[in-house]
């Protein structure tokens, strides 16, 4: 994998956005393996596809690049709110790559992969409608809260200049898969309670400790009255899939 990346041959396009689409789009087809199954590349789709930019020949995974300049920071420009909205509760998201590059020297910084199953609507933000005066009115973008993701599914494959061992990246994709789940309510409990462990700093654990963020989680499901035992059957499931397990003091231990 080499992180330089090249700006020949793109004079024709215009605009600085779309010089970026076709410079890091040239990179990853160039360098970026599967990150699902391992093979060697992933391919760029022929025509602008509504959906996906790119896709594996050998399992068929497809793949959406957003990229930007400098660091990923906490939030990732999106096009449509509704549509993107749509494509996560319609199970229709292809697995997204992040990617921060250094403008100056063009050359790659970070590279991340969130599966599609870590997508939920919370994640999502409206962005202020397009005012009266331009040429799409009332159009409303989103942003992507990136820094909402459990690091269990944001996986990196690039950081900040190094590249990390592909082993690794396949291995935690393929750890991180177990916690699929279609649908989108209960996905959003379970991202949502891992999200509560992951910000306890223990490794080891109390219901009691998960149970202080019921507020937090009663205002994200403000339909459910039911959290102590939603948080319980969560954990329980986190623990089934391999992530927790239950010590002998009755406490819950991270395995990650
Ligand atoms: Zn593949």
């Amino acid at each position: 994998m080499d992180l330089q990346m090249y700006f020949k041959g793109i004079d024709n396009y215009h605009s600085g956005a779309q010089q970026a689409r076709v410079f890091t789009e040239t990179w990853v087809a160039r360098n970026l393996y599967c990150p699902r199954c391992g093979n060697e590349n992933i391919v760029h789709f022929k025509n602008n596809r509504p959906v996906a930019d790119f896709y594996c020949e050998k399992c068929k995974n497809e793949y959406e690049l957003k990229s930007k300049s400098g660091g990923l920071g906490e939030k990732v420009n999106d096009g449509a709110y509704d549509t993107m909205i749509a494509r996560i509760t319609g199970n229709q998201n292809p697995d997204f790559l992040f990617m921060g590059y250094q403008k100056q020297s063009l050359t790659v910084k970070d590279l991340v992969i969130v599966p599609k199953h870590f997508f939920i609507p919370s994640m999502i933000e409206k962005r202020r409608p397009l005012s009266a005066t331009a040429r799409r009115a009332g159009w409303t973008g989103c942003n992507i809260l990136i820094n909402t993701i459990p690091k269990q599914g944001f996986i990196k494959i690039i950081e900040d200049g190094r590249i990390v061992e592909k082993e690794k990246v396949l291995l935690q994709m393929s750890r991180c898969s177990k916690l699929e789940i279609l649908n989108v309510e209960a996905r959003g409990w379970l991202l949502d309670v891992l999200e509560c462990v992951n910000l306890i700093p223990m490794q080891e654990f109390s219901l009691d400790d998960v149970y202080r963020f019921e507020a937090v989680l009663a205002a994200k499901h403000p339909q459910n009255h039911n959290v102590k035992p939603k948080i319980r059957q969560q954990l329980q499931y986190l623990r089934d899939k391999g992530f927790l397990e239950f010590t002998q003091r009755g406490k819950y231990r991270k395995i990650y």
